[in-house]
């Protein structure tokens, strides 16, 4: 899968990059021993790592240790560079939820080294996605929570009010480097409650405004040979 769906729409959005940032909330970085970022720390996945929802996530066998990372995620709907933070939401075309799933015994070893974390991060299935909300329906996106159960018991629970870096901020500084394209997705980093998940686990993720849902991600685990 290399499209995403846009609610309301009917035709499919082709994905060129999947731009995700690191340690947006600060119980986040607290629990990973990490320091708060002065700058937004960003990686990438490749669209090959996309899931939609009813798929399956699928460990791979050089992983002992599956993370969930629950994250909001941003559609771009117009593209650009060095965008101003003033104009940064005209770009938005959606938001929806994903999750940042990660090999953290992969990545543990890949930060001892030094090497890129773009096996833990980006291997295929890497990147389940749910549907995207058109930005016109959300009334304000620092408000939007997000929720992840897993066999129906809560796990990790968020709202973008605490994001460390806002949206306009990370739009503008991400687009200095990577020209952002339309069907570009964004995720927006994850709050704190990483954990593992195992094969059979059920995963259900939300995005919500006031107490509404406005998205929803199911997806399972399995583990590969
Ligand atoms: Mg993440």
């Amino acid at each position: 899968m290399t499209s995403v769906s846009l609610q309301g729409s009917n035709n499919p959005i082709s994905i060129s990059k999947i731009i995700c940032v690191g340690r947006n909330y600060a119980e986040h970085a607290m629990e990973m021993n990490s320091d708060l970022p002065t700058s937004p720390i960003l990686f990438l996945k490749p669209a090959s790592a996309l899931l939609g929802t009813g798929g399956i996530v699928v460990r791979p066998s050089i992983s002992k240790e599956l993370h969930h990372e629950v994250e909001v995620t941003v559609l771009m709907g117009k593209g650009g560079k060095a965008i101003p933070e003033r104009s940064a939401m005209e770009h938005i075309a959606g938001y929806g939820v994903g999750l940042d799933m990660t090999l953290r015994d992969v990545q543990s070893e890949a930060k001892k080294k030094g090497l890129p974390w773009t096996l833990a991060k980006g291997f295929d299935t890497s990147a389940p996605v749910s549907e995207f909300v058109p930005a016109g329906v959300v009334s304000d996106p620092h408000r939007l929570t997000i929720e992840l159960r897993i066999n129906g018991e809560v796990r990790q629970k968020g709202s973008t009010a605490d994001f460390i870096f806002t949206l306009p901020r990370l739009i503008s500084y991400i687009s200095r480097f990577f020209t952002l394209n339309p069907g570009d997705v964004i995720f927006t980093g994850t709050p704190e409650g990483v954990a593992e998940t195992v094969p059979g686990d059920m995963l259900e993720a939300t995005l919500g405004e006031a107490g509404k849902s406005l998205a929803r991600l199911n997806v399972r685990v399995e583990g590969s040979e």
